[in-house]
């Protein structure tokens, strides 16, 4: 056999390799899900692995720009999605030193008017629970649980991948939707580990009830400050907050004791408006997330096997629309292999070149956009000074390009 790919050798690995004509996709979040659910509803069946114990989320809110409609309408899930999300009126840039308002994006009618479709928040639990009620319905579908996936292999017919407690399983092509740190991406691309950039990220989520920070409550809020800036909004039909405080920190992510992060968070925010400190007091410091950054790279497949979502193309959470990228991807993939009469690679390729550009604008402009949170010193009068020329017809133009959705003869997508 002739193996374009090996990560551990398949024939030393004990247990019996499950073959079928499923396609293999590693990795059961949002990219990985609505992939499996659009070939689904294509007549084309799958296996996704998921390494964790149960196929979930992590516990906190999630974004949606308008563009993410365009295919959750396609995958039929619209309405179990929108019965649990909230409709903040805006998106708020304010900044963390003055509290003044920057930017203000109205997310109500005028946006629906001009992109179709509404600007959403919510429980990434609720999302994953509205993909995976969907998922099970499809009995072209296997979903396997505690699989976490450690090596393939490939030749000119199947691909064959096994899993930490020796499970084996073969078919006809390979999606790695296996997030950030992939291991697929390991092998197929070989650029290391995702570059720490030197933040880190905190996020809790409180009852509604026990806020009592003189903030805005419905709508999604960035504070923006010199090295640091906070996100929030409601969730759960206004019950819950969601909080995700985010600053530069020399420790890169070491592991600390709570008392050591929070004197460094009372430090880092020290000249912050007084709202941010009683968002900050109310913050979970039990876990902190180290930020990392990818370059865009121009291919994301080998053979049989492709890479989608966060594991081809992560961007920075600026832009707060890693997510919905993964599930343009899923759609998008979905509609390439339906489309190439088994001819894998062929649809791959075809994949990368609808998704590359729209998806690696979207790595380049998180990181402008981090920047531009960021700013300190003159860099900041300036764009606080640029921004206040900005009215809602500007904003549209420049949002035009991600909320448009993208287009059926690229790939899919655009109603
Ligand atoms: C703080 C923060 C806020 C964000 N906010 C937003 C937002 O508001 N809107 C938005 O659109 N995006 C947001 N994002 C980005 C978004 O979370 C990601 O882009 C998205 O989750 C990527 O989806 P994915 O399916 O590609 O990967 P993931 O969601 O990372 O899923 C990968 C899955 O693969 C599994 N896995 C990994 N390795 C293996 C293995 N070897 N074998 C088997 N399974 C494996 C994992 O357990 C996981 O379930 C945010 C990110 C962060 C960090």
């Amino acid at each position: 056999m002739s193996a374009h790919c090996i990560v551990a050798p398949i024939d030393r690995l004990a247990g019996v390799a499950l073959s079928s004509n499923s396609i293999l996709i590693v990795g059961g979040g949002l990219g990985g899900l609505t992939a499996a659910l659009a070939l689904a509803q294509r007549g084309i069946a799958s296996r996704v692995l998921e390494g964790a114990p149960e196929f979930g989320a992590i516990g906190y809110g999630i974004q949606f720009g308008p563009n993410v409609f365009h295919v959750l309408d396609r995958i039929g899930i619209t309405d179990a999605v929108m019965e649990k999300a909230d409709r903040p009126p805006a998106v708020l840039m304010r900044d963390a030193l003055t509290g003044n308002e920057l930017v203000r994006i109205p997310t109500g009618a005028s946006l629906r008017a001009r992109f179709k479709h509404p600007y959403i928040v919510l429980h990434r639990i609720d999302l994953h629970n509205a993909l995976l009620d969907a998922c099970r319905r499809m009995p072209e579908i296997t979903l396997v649980s505690d699989a976490m996936v450690t090596g393939f292999e490939q030749n000119d017919e199947a691909v064959m991948l096994a899993t930490a407690d020796g499970r084996q399983f073969t078919g006809p092509a390979l999606v790695g939707a296996d997030g950030l740190r992939s291991l697929l991406r390991a092998k197929l691309i070989g650029d290391g580990e995702p570059r720490p950039i030197g933040y880190v990220a905190h996020r809790t989520i409180v009852p509604m009830s026990e806020l009592k920070a003189d903030v805005h409550r419905q709508e999604v809020v960035l504070w923006g400050g010199p090295g640091f800036h906070i996100v929030h909004y409601p969730l759960r039909h206004g019950t819950l907050f969601n909080i995700v405080a985010v600053f530069r920190t020399s420790t890169h992510g070491e592991r600390a004791d709570v008392e050591s992060y929070r004197a460094e968070l009372q430090n880092t925010y020290r000249d912050a408006h007084p709202a941010m400190h009683d968002l900050l007091a109310m913050m979970d410091l039990g876990r902190r997330w180290q930020v990392g950054d990818r370059d865009p790279v121009r291919l994301w497949s080998q053979g049989r096997v492709v890479l989608m979502g966060d594991a081809a193309h992560p961007p920075l959470q600026s832009f707060a629309q890693g997510a919905c990228m993964a599930i343009e991807d899923g759609l998008c993939l979905a509609e390439m292999i339906h489309g190439a009469g088994g001819d894998f690679a062929g649809a791959f390729r075809r994949f990368e070149a609808a998704r590359i550009l729209r998806t690696s604008r979207l790595q380049l402009e998180s990181r402008a956009l981090w920047t531009f949170y960021h700013a300190e010193g003159i860099a900041r009068d300036v764009r606080n000074a640029t921004v206040a020329g900005w009215d809602e017809a500007h904003l549209h133009r420049c949002l035009a390009w991600l909320y448009d959705g993208f287009s059926l003869s690229d790939g899919a997508g655009r109603n």
